[in-house]
């Protein structure tokens, strides 16, 4: 490693851009890139703005930097397979290969002995009725590969309403999934470094609306202690199969079950996550200090809470400075907000619940949302 580590993100998004403000006050210098000549990470990296197949690019980018870790699951692979010849790449391959399929994601997560929502690989061979048969109706139709918030699903009612949806997606490789009637959903952020130590937060509670993140609460009042426990066996289990390196999220539902509820795995992002921002103000680390430290090689210590967090994204719009309630932090993207965009989040810590939910109140009226 050069004297002065160089950490190389792919993508530059604002979670390029909230890691790189973490590497700074560790001596990390961050390089990103992102073919968007404005991608927010650029305010406080080296922009190699240019296509993941420009080889010569990727190979300046990679004889720039130490390290190379992503801060989304969907670049090319034949990009990290291109990259991984020149310098690490933390997570490493098995775990994004993992996670950029949602039929992989779900058998991985079975085989481990883990419960998913039922699930069947929409072949073009298998029909729609034989489909909803397996998984039960109402369903949720997925593409496998590239979807977020939400983007690439549908809700399927009957075998008639299956086959009109599989053609429009035409040459996608799709999967169907049972409709889980979870009572609450809640995220596992968990954290390794190189030497195997492990970290992770109390389980985040998180609200949804049209399948994108609005609302995160840590530690989550669904939680119990038997939650916790599968949570702790999860998160191993998992770090440990994929022998993972740096910040892991793990989506689940919490569902009713004999004698209390349990944890269905929902899906895998290898890296951290919207729901882990309010570790910025409300844990003695962050969860992108965690990944920049874990994946440079350096000493990770678990976290301590600093109260009750409450994290709103703001979504396709921005509310003026003089209009934030005092006590509320703001972080924003410097994105141009169109609807449905992510454009920046609150952050509201305190150790009083009651100022907390006060707190929660006045952002709600704010940005028009409801965290429950
Ligand atoms: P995903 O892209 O899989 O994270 O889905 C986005 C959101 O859609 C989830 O956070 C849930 O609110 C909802 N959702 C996804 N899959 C299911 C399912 N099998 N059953 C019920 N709700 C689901």
């Amino acid at each position: 490693m050069t004297a002065r580590p160089v950490l190389g993100i792919l993508g530059g998004g604002q979670l390029a851009q909230m890691m790189a403000l973490e590497a700074i006050p560790l001596g990390i210098q961050c390089h990103i890139y992102d073919p968007d000549p404005v991608a927010p990470g650029r305010l406080c990296a080296i922009h190699h703005c240019a296509a993941y197949d420009d080889t010569s690019a990727l190979l300046r980018f990679a004889a720039a930097v130490d390290v190379i870790t992503y801060e989304f699951e969907n670049i090319p692979m034949s990009c990290v397979t291109f990259l991984n010849t020149h310098k690490p790449i933390m997570p490493g391959i098995t775990a994004l290969q993992m996670c950029q399929d949602r039929l992989t994601e779900k058998t991985f997560a079975r085989s481990l002995g883990f419960v998913t929502a039922p699930f069947v690989d929409l072949v073009p061979t298998l029909s729609s009725s034989d489909a909803l048969r397996t998984v039960g109706a109402p369903a949720i139709l997925k593409t496998r590969r590239m979807g977020y918030d939400g983007k690439g699903q549908q809700t399927i009612q009957n075998a008639e309403e299956l086959d009109v949806a599989r053609a429009a997606y035409g040459s996608y490789e799709l999967i169907l999934e049972g409709m889980v009637h979870f009572r609450h959903e809640v995220s596992i952020i968990t954290a390794r470094a190189q030497d195997g130590t492990t970290v992770r937060y109390p389980l985040i509670q998180n609200t949804h609306r049209q399948g994108i993140l609005r609302t995160s609460l840590a530690p989550a009042p669904c939680r119990t202690t038997e939650l916790e426990a599968l949570a702790d066996q999860i998160a191993s289990t998992v770090l440990d199969a994929l022998g993972y390196v740096g910040v892991l999220t793990i989506e689940c539902f919490v569902v009713d079950a004999p004698g209390g509820s349990t944890l269905v795995i929902n899906e895998f992002a290898p890296r951290v996550h919207n729901s882990g921002h309010w570790s910025i103000e409300g844990a003695t680390t962050s969860q992108f200090a965690y990944h920049v430290r874990a994946v440079m090689g350096l000493r990770i210590d678990p976290p301590e809470l600093r109260g009750y967090s409450a994290l709103c994204n703001l979504i396709g719009d921005e509310p003026a400075h003089s209009d934030i309630p005092v006590g509320v932090s703001i972080h924003r993207y410097h994105k141009t907000p169109r609807p449905g965009r992510k454009v920046g989040h609150l952050t509201i810590t305190t150790t009083d619940h009651t100022a907390l939910q006060h707190t929660i109140e006045v952002c709600n009226q704010l940005i028009g949302v409801r965290i429950t």
